[in-house]
């Protein structure tokens, strides 16, 4: 303190008689004190104007191809809109929707390909919607696959009077925009997967089916047998059927479709009633219960309830409540 004593009386600016009171000394010790505060918030501040900016938090950068098409799904992870640019009837409950798949930034029509939804085959997105204040999330498995429609993707949704979200993107107009997220789902198809896939779908579950047919089929390095057996209340309920059939055709023996009806119309050749254990064991693997072969299963839980049964009793393992890809018996 003598020190800073001796710097004042230097200065001039205080008598030595006033400092060299009680009094005089105990201010001096404040205002030093006080000098002491300024300095170090002044360093603070100095220093914090100093540091580097914070880094403000950006979208995924998108590097896009001029040969490769942008995979959408898998760069997002929060809901997107997507807009609905057409809708057809298919039968007095059955939609086709068609969206459009959001062109990134920097996308040049002509110049970079149309974006994809690049999502896994068997893998299904999620579409959300708020009804009476209550956000609704349900799954839906796109029938096309990438590029195969280029820069959209068709959904083919049966509406059901009381439902939440069937009804409501039966009431959507074209223009209008759906909350969708994805990949979901935890099978995902390859050609090494298994040598033979027994498929037992009622109604609408025919949609992951049809992705992975259609998907094994176009792939000529891909060997695996594929058997389906659909099940409708009437003919007229029978999704895709003319596309089904074609498959068929052209799949040299590779997959084989076996329709079955609650209501069989006079001379239908198809199965009767309701799915039976005799004609599951009629599309398995030859050799009966084989580790290579997979059953898939997609339609409404009374009908699972009732196949799941069937196939314990032929001897297939019983199906998880969440399934897993290694599964021998997978529900969608
Ligand atoms: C992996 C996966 C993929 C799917 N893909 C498709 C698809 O591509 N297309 C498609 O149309 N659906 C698909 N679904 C079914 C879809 O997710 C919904 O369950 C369906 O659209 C009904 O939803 P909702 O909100 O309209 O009805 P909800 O609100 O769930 O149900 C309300 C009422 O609707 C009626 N209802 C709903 N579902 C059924 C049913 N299956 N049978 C009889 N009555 C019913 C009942 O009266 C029910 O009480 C898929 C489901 C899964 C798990």
């Amino acid at each position: 303190m003598d020190y800073v004593k001796q710097l004042v009386l230097k200065s001039g600016y205080v008598d030595a008689d006033i400092i060299n009171t009680p009094e005089g000394e105990k201010n001096l010790k404040v205002a030093v004190a006080c000098l002491a505060g300024i300095v170090a918030l002044a360093i603070y501040l100095a220093a914090g104007s100093a540091s580097p900016p914070k880094k403000v938090l950006e979208s995924p950068e998108v590097t896009l191809s001029t040969t490769e098409p942008h995979a959408m799904l898998p760069t997002i992870t929060d809901w997107h809109r997507m807009r609905l640019v057409d809708k057809t009837a298919l039968s007095h409950n059955t939609n086709l929707y068609v969206f459009e798949i959001p062109r990134p930034a920097g996308h040049v029509k002509g110049v970079h390909p149309e974006p994809v939804l690049g999502l896994p085959i068997g893998q299904h997105i999620s579409v959300s919607a708020e009804i009476d204040g209550k956000n609704i999330v349900r799954s839906y498995t796109p029938t096309t696959l990438d590029g195969e429609d280029p820069g959209r993707f068709h959904l083919l949704v049966k509406a059901y009077e009381k439902g939440n979200i069937s009804r409501y993107l039966s009431l959507l107009t074209v223009g209008q925009d759906v909350k969708i997220k994805g990949p979901k789902g935890k099978f995902t198809y390859t050609r090494d997967l298994a040598d033979h896939l027994l498929m037992i779908a009622g109604g609408t579950g025919i949609t992951p089916m049809y992705q992975i047919i259609k998907a094994s089929l176009a792939d000529d390095k891909d060997t695996t047998q594929i058997r389906l057996v659909y099940a409708n209340v009437n003919e007229d309920d029978i999704l895709l059927r003319k596309e089904l059939d074609d498959l068929q055709a052209q799949s040299n023996g590779r997959f084989q479709v076996y329709y079955v009806l609650n209501n069989a119309p006079t001379g239908w050749t198809g199965g009767q009633g309701f799915i039976t254990r005799d004609m599951i064991e009629r599309y398995m693997p030859d050799g009966g219960v084989a580790a290579r072969g997979k059953v898939l299963m997609c339609g409404p839980p009374p009908m699972m309830g009732a196949m799941k049964g069937h196939l314990e009793g032929i001897g297939y393992p019983k199906a998880n409540t969440i399934s897993k890809l290694e599964d021998q018996v997978f529900l969608f």
